[in-house]
């Protein structure tokens, strides 16, 4: 699991047939208390417990799992994962928080085509992605996640509930899936999804000075070249209106 900065560890998404989001541990070691950034696809569970072990973690440190967004490739694997810490708290955007509470499973597979590949392919039942949840976001609050202080930005488009977390100190953006390396954005034709709040969120993070961008899926980049965000979303605009 490798060392990004002092308070932020990666763990590569396992992509196989399907993707497998990136998982982040936020926290300076020191504190034991460490926060887990998404879970992963269906399967990943023991994969994402295992690469924290082996980073020297002790299990017992994660005390929350925040989800940047609740699409399955993120939230695939929660339970699996809830299995082994089940002390840790779950927080997510209150948008999302509500619906799977509810057991309203949309934003999770995003469309029903998608919904019944995977109950096939996991053997996934309907109330399989009913959460409690502990803390809900709204955006704007500022957690201080061991020791290190995150701003959480509300970025729907992409998801209802999608959040950023932001690390002014050292310029570090976790976007979920809103922004990626190469000049990627999220899809926007997914349930909840609109391509205008898209755009206004990527609007929103390109006004953050970014230096490190630790995103959902393929390459993170450090040294961010500046302007990146605004040249994407000016990139994708004729397709967000
Ligand atoms: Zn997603
Ligand atoms: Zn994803």
């Amino acid at each position: 699991m490798p060392k990004i900065t002092e308070e932020v560890y990666y763990i590569p998404g396992q992509d196989e047939l399907m993707p497998d989001a990136h998982a982040y541990v936020l926290g300076k070691p020191s504190s034991q208390d460490l926060s887990l950034i998404d879970a992963g696809l269906t399967g990943k569970g023991n994969y994402k417990i295992q690469s924290v072990r082996e980073a020297g973690f002790e299990l017992a440190a994660i005390k929350r799992i925040i989800m940047t967004h609740t699409h399955l490739d993120h939230i695939g694997c929660l339970a699996e994962i809830q299995k082994q810490i089940p002390w840790a708290e779950l927080w997510m955007h209150q948008l999302e928080a509500d619906l799977l509470e509810q057991g309203d499973e949309r934003t999770v597979y995003g469309m029903d085509m998608f919904r019944g590949f995977c109950e096939k392919q996991f053997g996934l039942k309907k109330g399989a992605f009913k959460f409690k949840v502990n803390q809900k976001l709204k955006g704007g609050e500022t957690l201080d996640l061991g020791g290190t202080a995150w701003e959480v930005i509300h970025i729907p488009g992409h998801s209802m509930g999608s959040i950023g977390l932001y690390h002014r100190p050292k310029k570090i953006l976790i976007p979920g899936d809103v922004v990626y390396a190469d000049y990627a954005i999220g899809r926007f034709d997914l349930y909840g999804a609109n391509g205008p709040e898209l755009k206004q969120s990527l609007m929103r993070l390109a006004e953050l000075e970014v230096d490190i961008l630790l995103p959902g899926h393929n390459q993170i980049v450090k040294g961010l070249p500046k302007g990146y965000i605004l040249k994407t979303s000016r990139q994708w605009e004729p397709y967000l209106r």
